[in-house]
């Protein structure tokens, strides 16, 4: 039925409140660089950075390059310092974080079983973030040692959630067709829009997330645990 089970993270394996996650996220990284920078111009610009990857069209750009290009310019310290406490933030201090998440006791039973089955899994986290970040959030649910097919990273990656370049660039990496692929996800938006390819959609409700208030358009819908029911019977 299909060959492809693509997984969206936040909200979807990893149990949490996107915007607690967020509020926490920025106050920790604030802290982290509030000798060099006054907060509220760091957070600012990250958010700034951010929506440039969101926006980004260019495919020859990673979404790194899009962030860094945009981000850099408008803090005035050099690369350098920047990079490398960047680096630090996401080894020693991103850990922390995982106080704002709950433990997902069913992810790792299911992954062990849909590889054992055969699937190709992809981490369909939206790539805003660096490769160590999403690393750490999947060892939070104890899925971070597992053969992905792919994860989707700033590093790797050319487009974001919502954009369907998003998708088209995983599905032409695996070699599969839409219709053979299943996204797995929390957001209405970012997550459903799957759906316009042709790739079937499932939406996990327990941490949904619909800001805009979009009509809801999804092949199948549940909680996570009728997920694991649903893919149990693949
Ligand atoms: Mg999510």
């Amino acid at each position: 039925m299909f060959q492809a089970l693509l997984f969206d993270l936040d909200g979807t394996l990893v149990p949490m409140n996107m915007e607690t996650f967020m509020k926490e996220y920025f106050r920790a990284v604030a802290r982290k660089f509030a000798h060099l920078i006054y907060p509220e111009k760091l957070i600012h610009n990250i958010l700034d950075g951010t929506m440039a990857m969101v926006n980004n069209t260019d495919p020859e750009k990673t979404n790194k390059e899009v962030f860094w290009s945009h981000f850099l310019p408008r803090v005035s310290l050099p690369a350098e310092v920047l990079v490398s406490m960047f680096d630090e933030f996401y080894a020693c201090d991103f850990a922390a974080l995982k106080d704002c998440i709950q433990p997902n006791p069913l992810a790792r039973p299911l992954m062990n079983s849909l590889f054992e089955k055969g699937f190709q899994i992809v981490i369909a986290t939206n790539p805003v973030f660096p490769e160590r970040a999403i690393q750490e959030r999947l060892n939070w649910v104890e899925i971070g040692d597992l053969p992905y097919a792919l994860v989707t990273t700033y590093e790797n990656s050319h487009f974001c959630k919502p954009r369907v370049e998003y998708y088209e660039e995983v599905i032409s990496y695996l070699g599969v067709k839409p219709q053979d692929c299943l996204m797995i996800g929390n957001d209405v938006e970012e997550d459903l829009i799957a759906g316009t390819l042709g790739i079937r959609t499932f939406l996990v409700d327990d941490w949904l997330l619909n800001a805009r208030k979009l009509p809801i358009e999804t092949d199948y819908r549940g909680s996570f645990g009728d997920l694991v029911s649903f893919l149990r019977s693949l």
